[in-house]
C-alpha cells in the first residue's frame, strides 16, 4: 500500500518535504492555510498594477548553493535566476563598496584590505561545497568534513564587530562585512554574527546572489509544478488548527514552535517548555515602492547591484542594530533590493520598484516619523528619491504575521539567529525534526538550518522521517491510519 503523508505549509520548507516524500514514492498532500502557496516566498501587485513585489525574499543565493535544490529540474518549470553585475553595494561617504563574484576583484576594491580579505575568503571558497552541505544541516551531528567546519567555526564564532575591527583597518572592508553580517538580525556584538557575514560573503563569491525573473514566486511555482509531476497535491484555503484531522501515516509541520503548541495541547511537558523558551528573531518594517525611475544614487556605482546595504561605516551599523531591540534605530540599517534594473519585467516599461526592509523588535508597531526616518537613510546616498515615488506599500511586523502566521512578530527568519538559537533550534538534538509525537516532524525555518529560501529543514525533515517510518515498518509490518 503506498505511504500517505501530510505536509502542513507550502512554504518552501514544506514543499521540500513533500517533494522529498514524493520522490520516494509517497502520496503527498500539502494543506495551507492562505489562499496563494509559498509562504514567505510569493510575489504580488503590491502597490500599483503592473509592479511585482516580493512579499517576503527577494535575493536568493542560498536557494541556488542548497545542496537539495540543486537536485530539482526548476528550470524544466519555468525557473530563471538573473544576476546583477555586483552582489552587494554599501554606499559609503568615500563611495561605494562592492562584493564581485570574483574575490580578487572585491579585494582589489578594499584597498588597504585587499589582502586581509583574500586571505579571509579564498580558503572558505575553495571549499564552498563541503561548508554548505556543512551548516545547511543540524550543528549537533558528526560532520563530514570536520577541518572545513573547524576553520569556518573559528572565524565564523566570534562578534562581526570584533572580526570586522581585528581583520581589517580600512572603512570600506569593515563596512562591507557589517553589512553582511547584519542578516543575522542580533547586534553585531554577539557571537556567531561573523557566520552569518562569511557565509553571504562565500555565496556571493560562488554563485552572486541571483533572483528569480519575474518574482519570487517563480521559486514557488517551479516547485509546485514539479511536485505535480511527482503526483503531489496542494490545497489552499486549508488551515490546519488540529493534528490528528488528516488522515497520513507521516506529519510534516512547516509551522513555527508556537503554532505547534496551539495544535498539539497533548504535548508532553518538559517539551511544551522547551518550545515555549524558544527566543524568536527581531521584527521587521517592510517597504515596497513604485517608481516612475531608478533610484538616482549619488555613487552610480551603487547601481550595479540589486543588493544594497544603506548603514554607513561599521560603527554605524553596529549602533543601529544595537538600538534596534528596543525600537526603530535613529539611523537605521536598511537592506534594499532593486530587481527592475536587471529585470524589467516585474514593472511597466521604463519603471521600477524597490524592497527594503530594516530591523525593530518582534511586534513593533510603526510610530509616526518612522517611515520619514527610513526614507531619509536613502534619500541621503540618493538625493531625489521621494520624487520618483509613485506609491508605497507599508508592511509592519503585525502585518507580516497576519498574512503568515510563520513571521511572529514580524521574524523573517524562523527564530534568533543567536548562538543559542543556531544550535538549539528549536530543541537541542542532532535531529530536532523528531517531535515526542510518533509519524509528526516539524520542518519549517524554525528547524535546522534556519532562515532562508534553501528547502534544507523540509528535506531533512522528510529524510528522518523515512527513515524512521522504514525501522517502523521493518519492526512492526504494516503502516498507516491517522494519527
Ligand atoms: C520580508 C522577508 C524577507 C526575506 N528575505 C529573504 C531573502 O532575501 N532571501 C532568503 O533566502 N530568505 C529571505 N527571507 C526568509 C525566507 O523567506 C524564509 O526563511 C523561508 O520562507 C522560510 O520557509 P518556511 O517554509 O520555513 O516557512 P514560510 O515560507 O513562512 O511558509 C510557512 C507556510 O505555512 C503556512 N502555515 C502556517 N501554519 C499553518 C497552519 N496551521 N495550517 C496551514 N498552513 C499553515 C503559512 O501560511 C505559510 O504559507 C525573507 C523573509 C521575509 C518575510
Amino acid at each position: 500500500m503506498t505511504s500517505r503523508a501530510a505536509i502542513v505549509g507550502s512554504g518552501p520548507n514544506g514543499l521540500a518535504a513533500a517533494i522529498t516524500l514524493a520522490r520516494a514514492g509517497w502520496r503527498v498532500d500539502v494543506y495551507e492555510a492562505n489562499a496563494t502557496p509559498g509562504g514567505a516566498v510569493r510575489s504580488a501587485a503590491l502597490t500599483l498594477p503592473g509592479f511585482i513585489h516580493d512579499v517576503g525574499s527577494a535575493i536568493h543565493p542560498l536557494a541556488v548553493v542548497s545542496p537539495f535544490f540543486r537536485t530539482l529540474p526548476l528550470t524544466r518549470y519555468g525557473l530563471d535566476f538573473v544576476s546583477s553585475p555586483a552582489a552587494v553595494a554599501h554606499p559609503l561617504p568615500g563611495g561605494a563598496a562592492l562584493l564581485w563574484r570574483s574575490v580578487d576583484e572585491t579585494a582589489d576594491g578594499l584597498g588597504i584590505d585587499g589582502p586581509a580579505y583574500r586571505r579571509l575568503l579564498t580558503p572558505l571558497v575553495n571549499r564552498a561545497d563541503a561548508l554548505f552541505q556543512e551548516t545547511l544541516k543540524p550543528l549537533l551531528r558528526v560532520p563530514r568534513h570536520p577541518l572545513t567546519l573547524a576553520r569556518f567555526g573559528l572565524r565564523g564564532l566570534p562578534p562581526a564587530a570584533l572580526l570586522a575591527r581585528t581583520i581589517f583597518r580600512g572603512e570600506a572592508a569593515r563596512a562591507l562585512f557589517a553589512g553582511l553580517s547584519a542578516h543575522a538580525e542580533v547586534p553585531l556584538t554577539q557571537p556567531v554574527t561573523s557566520a552569518y557575514g562569511l557565509m553571504l560573503a562565500v555565496s556571493a563569491h560562488v554563485v552572486g546572489w541571483p533572483f528569480p525573473r519575474g518574482g519570487a514566486q517563480a521559486i514557488t511555482d517551479a516547485m509546485l509544478g514539479y511536485l505535480e509531476h511527482l503526483g503531489g497535491r496542494v490545497h489552499m484555503n486549508h488551515p490546519v488548527d488540529r493534528l490528528g484531522a488528516l488522515e497520513a501515516d507521516v506529519q510534516l509541520l512547516d509551522i513555527s514552535p508556537r503554532e505547534f503548541l496551539r495544535l498539539a495541547p497533548q504535548l508532553p511537558s518538559s517539551y511544551t517548555r522547551q518550545l515555549r523558551r524558544f527566543r524568536y528573531g527581531a521584527g521587521t518594517i517592510k517597504l515596497d515602492y513604485a517608481l516612475s525611475a531608478a533610484i538616482p544614487w549619488r555613487d552610480p556605482r551603487t547601481a550595479l547591484a540589486a543588493t544594497v546595504h544603506l548603514g554607513g561605516p561599521l560603527e554605524a551599523v553596529v549602533d543601529s542594530e544595537a538600538q534596534s531591540v528596543s525600537g526603530l534605530p535613529a539611523q537605521p540599517y536598511v537592506l534594499l533590493a532593486q530587481h527592475t534594473p536587471f529585470d524589467p519585467s516585474r514593472a511597466p516599461a521604463g519603471h521600477h520598484t524597490a524592497w527594503l526592509y530594516v530591523h525593530v523588535p518582534g511586534g513593533y508597531v510603526p510610530q509616526p516619523g518612522d517611515i520619514d526616518r527610513i526614507e531619509a537613510q536613502i534619500e541621503a546616498l540618493a538625493p531625489g528619491f521621494r520624487d520618483v515615488v509613485l506609491a508605497r506599500r507599508v508592511t509592519s511586523a503585525a502585518d507580516a504575521e497576519r498574512l503568515n502566521r510563520n513571521l511572529v512578530g514580524g521574524d523573517v527568519g524562523g527564530g534568533a539567529n543567536t548562538l543559542a538559537g543556531t544550535v538549539i533550534r528549536p530543541v537541542m538534538s542532532a535531529s530536532p525534526y523528531r517531535t515526542p509525537l510518533p509519524g509528526v516532524y516539524l520542518c519549517s525555518a524554525s528547524t535546522p538550518p534556519g532562515g532562508g529560501v534553501h528547502g534544507m529543514a523540509g528535506h531533512h525533515a522528510a529524510l528522518t522521517a523515512l527513515s524512521d517510518h522504514a525501522t517502523s515498518r521493518r519492526r512492526w509490518g504494516g503502516g498507516g491510519g491517522t494519527i
